[in-house]
């Protein structure tokens, strides 16, 4: 029998690397996204043309009905979900002091709490079924302090603490649920500063491996804890930073 994986922010970046990997790994996979339709179609598109079978699936994560709504779509279509990788995230730089109120809504709303309520949905079929794989995509800013990132970092570190709760709670049921924390990849979350040589430069003088990774180096981790290897693997938070942390 397939087994169902959900991608949320599968159509761009390390989720549309994730959806790819999953699909083509044999995962029957929906690929949310909340604006980016092309895209996310791209990603089913190749994982078809593998032989694959997915699926895109419009939703804003930061919006609990839009939540309910794609789980009832796959439940009803396909099945419960049974590898759920929360990765949908946004981060918007700016000076502690200057976080107007719908920015700190807007990102705690789209990192965590969609997180926390697609999960929500998705432990209580699993928890059925007596298997199940949550995969949450943190940051290595869970722990790491950086300046002009207050808000972001929060919201990594509750998904940190989310991941921990839930692993503790669920592992009796045949579930895991870990976090993948990856340090600079290179995506359209930071193309924009990465373009700043001199901030690239400052960077890679950070990271002992010497260089951006890419997407790709995410989504074999997550493809590892999917599989029955990983079966004992839970509650643990796997650093994909090229060493960043051990500065
Ligand atoms: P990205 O290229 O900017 O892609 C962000 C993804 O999130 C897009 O697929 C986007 O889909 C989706 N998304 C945004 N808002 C959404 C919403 N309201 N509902 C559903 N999907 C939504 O970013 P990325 O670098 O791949 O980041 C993916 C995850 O990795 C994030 O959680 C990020 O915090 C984490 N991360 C990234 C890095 C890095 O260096 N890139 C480092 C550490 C952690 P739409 O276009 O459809 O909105």
């Amino acid at each position: 029998m397939q087994k169902i994986a959900l991608i949320t922010g599968g159509g761009r970046g390390i989720g549309a690397a994730i959806a790819e990997k999953l699909g083509k790994a044999g995962f029957v996979t929906w690929v949310n996204y909340s604006k980016s339709a092309e895209a996310a179609e791209a990603v089913c598109v190749r994982i078809r043309e593998a032989g694959g079978t997915a699926f895109p699936i419009q939703a804003d994560v930061g919006v609990y009905a839009d939540i309910q709504k794609m789980f009832d779509e796959i439940e009803s279509k396909t099945g419960p979900v049974d590898v759920l990788v929360n990765n949908a995230g946004i981060e918007i730089r700016m000076p502690a002091t200057d976080y107007p109120e719908e920015i700190y809504d807007k990102m705690m709303n789209i990192n965590l709490k969609g997180a926390y309520f697609c999960t929500q949905r998705a432990l209580r079929t699993m928890k059925e079924k007596k298997w199940g794989r949550v995969i949450n995509i943190s940051s290595v800013h869970e722990e790491r302090p950086t300046a002009n990132r207050g808000i972001y970092s929060m919201t990594k570190a509750g998904m940190w603490q989310m991941t921990r709760e839930h692993a503790k709670e669920y592992a009796m049921y045949g579930i895991t649920v870990n976090s993948v924390a990856p340090g600079a990849i290179r995506t359209d979350l930071n193309r924009k500063v990465l373009e700043d040589p001199a901030y690239e430069e400052m960077v890679l003088r950070n990271i002992p491996a010497k260089f951006i990774a890419e997407p790709n180096d995410i989504a074999g981790v997550v493809l590892f804890l999917t599989t029955e290897d990983a079966r004992y693997v839970n509650g643990a938070g796997i650093t994909v930073d090229g060493g960043l942390s051990l500065n």
